[in-house]
């Protein structure tokens, strides 16, 4: 409890958010919300049915031509006014994040949090910009401009490791946009997401613009991407999830947008600062404790440096405070479910055969979905721990001779969504950034994000962008309006209809 917060009494009257209040779902099934930490049950709910699915979008449906209509400065003012009202709960938001989560409370209050407000200011400002391009008279005879127009009904689709970040980055640029959504965020988290849509209220969006439901992905997930008065389906989740949302959106002809999965390249050169090389590369696999999908999962060392990063990778793990999420000395907190604790260890108990754990690999004693940090050398790149996405806590290290090995290597997966090299050379950098196949590449560092600048994935890892000014593109279409300047009935072109008549 923070603050007298109480998730039963907050959310007493359902776990649905359809037209500006909160409902309970009708799908006659429950569905417990359990804090990985302990395994203690945190809250139970009635899941959504297509019926709720129903009432969302047609919630949407109703508030869309009203949003649509709202200047770009009334747009604004309500997101400025979102902005102040997150910040102002930042606490209670950062408590439930890690309640439902897991989360480490320092990176709850220190990146979750800060990282939503920040995106809420930035499309305030940004809903004031959205503009198509300038005007033209490109024929000689017309005058030419671009409209950029709101899509309608948006229907995305979140996971469970960023539950309040996701939110976010799916439902502010839309609405900014003057589209209005329902989001249908993972089911085992859905506080955050629900305590976002009642903020967006407080702040004065009007009813029905934000709707969240809560249901099962095969139920309501499905039912809302092939819902027919849903214009644009954004998911963001794994890769095996996206190809079917993408084989529904498709059929019923909706735009599309796709973050999926990742497994990004960690690319150290011999001329790399080591000591920062190992820090970052201990961070950037061990954040959210791995639950992250531009975590570095694939650290790609040169030769002259390979046994010394090792080495400090492995010392450096070791020292890492697993622990009570609301605990501020802990570092790293439990995986989000038993599930995802089993599924991370039998990965690595698959890879121990052809592999060496240099460092974790086991399950601490204790109730906890808890895994500890570990680092695996020796493995093989063609093998199932390079190549697929784990989602835990789990670095593995290769050597790389020459440079064109090395990023031939950090290419070698079906996934692009983000890389890093380490380098204090700027050719070997400005190189790095060129031919890696991904949608971020950082260089000497690897995870900071800021909302002025696009994220999204190459390859296996989708389409489409997050945050940014970019990520209007997604959400709204472009028209090309052309007026006649000549004011003559009988138009050159007509010629080739009418001949000489
Ligand atoms: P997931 O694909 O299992 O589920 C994601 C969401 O899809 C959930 O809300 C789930 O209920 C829903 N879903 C499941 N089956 C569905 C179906 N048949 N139809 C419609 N919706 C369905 O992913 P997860 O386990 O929740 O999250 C982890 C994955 O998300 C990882 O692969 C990770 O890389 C990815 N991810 C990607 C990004 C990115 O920006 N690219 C960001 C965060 C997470």
């Amino acid at each position: 409890m923070v603050n007298g917060f109480q998730v039963h009494d907050r959310f007493a009257a359902g776990a649905q958010y359809i037209g500006g209040r909160l409902r309970p779902g009708t799908s006659g099934r429950e569905q417990r919300v359990v804090n990985p930490a302990t395994g203690a049950e945190v809250f139970s709910y009635e899941l959504a049915g297509t019926a709720d699915v129903d009432a969302a979008v047609a919630a949407a449906r109703d508030a869309f031509p009203g949003w649509a209509a709202a200047t770009p400065g009334e747009r604004s003012d309500v997101l400025h006014r979102f902005a102040g009202v997150l910040a102002e709960r930042a606490e209670e938001f950062a408590y439930a994040e890690s309640l439902q989560c897991g989360k480490p409370i320092k990176l709850s209050r220190e990146f979750d949090v800060p990282g939503t407000v920040d995106n809420a200011s930035f499309f305030a400002g940004a809903a004031r910009h959205l503009q198509g391009q300038s005007a033209g008279e490109y024929s000689g005879d017309h005058t030419s401009y671009v409209r950029r127009e709101p899509i309608g009904v948006v229907g995305s689709i979140a996971p469970w490791n960023y539950p309040l970040q996701m939110a976010a980055w799916k439902i502010l640029p839309a609405v900014a946009a003057g589209n209005t959504i329902v989001l249908k965020p993972a089911e085992i988290t859905p506080l955050t997401s629900l305590m976002f849509a009642q903020a967006a209220t407080e702040a004065g969006f009007p009813d029905g613009v934000i709707n969240i439901v809560n249901g099962l992905g095969q139920v309501a997930g499905e039912h809302l991407v092939g819902h027919p008065d849903v214009v644009m389906t954004s998911f963001t989740g794994s890769t095996a999830v996206g190809r079917r949302v993408a084989e529904i959106a498709t059929a019923t002809v909706k735009r599309l947008h796709l973050e999926l999965g990742g497994k990004a390249p960690f690319l150290v050169f011999d001329d790399a600062d080591l000591d920062a090389a190992v820090q970052g590369a201990v961070a950037g696999a061990l954040i959210n404790t791995g639950q992250d999908c531009t975590a570095a999962t694939r650290a790609y060392v040169q030769r002259p440096l390979y046994d010394a990063f090792v080495q400090g990778v492995a010392e450096l793990m070791s020292t890492v405070r697993l622990g009570d999420p609301f605990d501020e000395s802990t570092d790293v907190g439990p995986l989000i479910s038993h599930a995802q604790r089993d599924r991370v260890a039998a990965f690595v108990d698959r890879a121990r055969d052809g592999a060496r754990v240099v460092t974790g690999g086991e399950v601490p004693a204790g109730d906890g979905a808890y895994y500890r940090p570990t680092l695996i050398a020796d493995a093989a790149q063609d093998s199932e721990i390079v190549q697929s996405e784990i989602f835990g806590p789990v670095l593995v290290v290769l050597p790389f001779d020459s440079d064109d090995e090395g990023i031939t290597l950090a290419n070698d997966t079906p996934y692009g969504l983000a890389a890093s090299a380490w380098t204090r050379d700027v050719y070997r950098a400005n190189r790095a950034t060129r031919e890696i196949k991904a949608g971020c590449v950082w260089v000497n560092d690897h995870i900071p994000i800021i909302s002025e600048m696009p994220h999204g994935g190459y390859k296996a890892s989708g389409f489409g962008k997050d945050m940014s000014s970019y990520s209007f593109e997604e959400y709204t279409q472009v028209k090309h309006v052309m007026y006649d300047n000549t004011a003559v009935a009988r138009k050159d072109w007509h010629r080739t209809i009418f001949g000489d008549r």
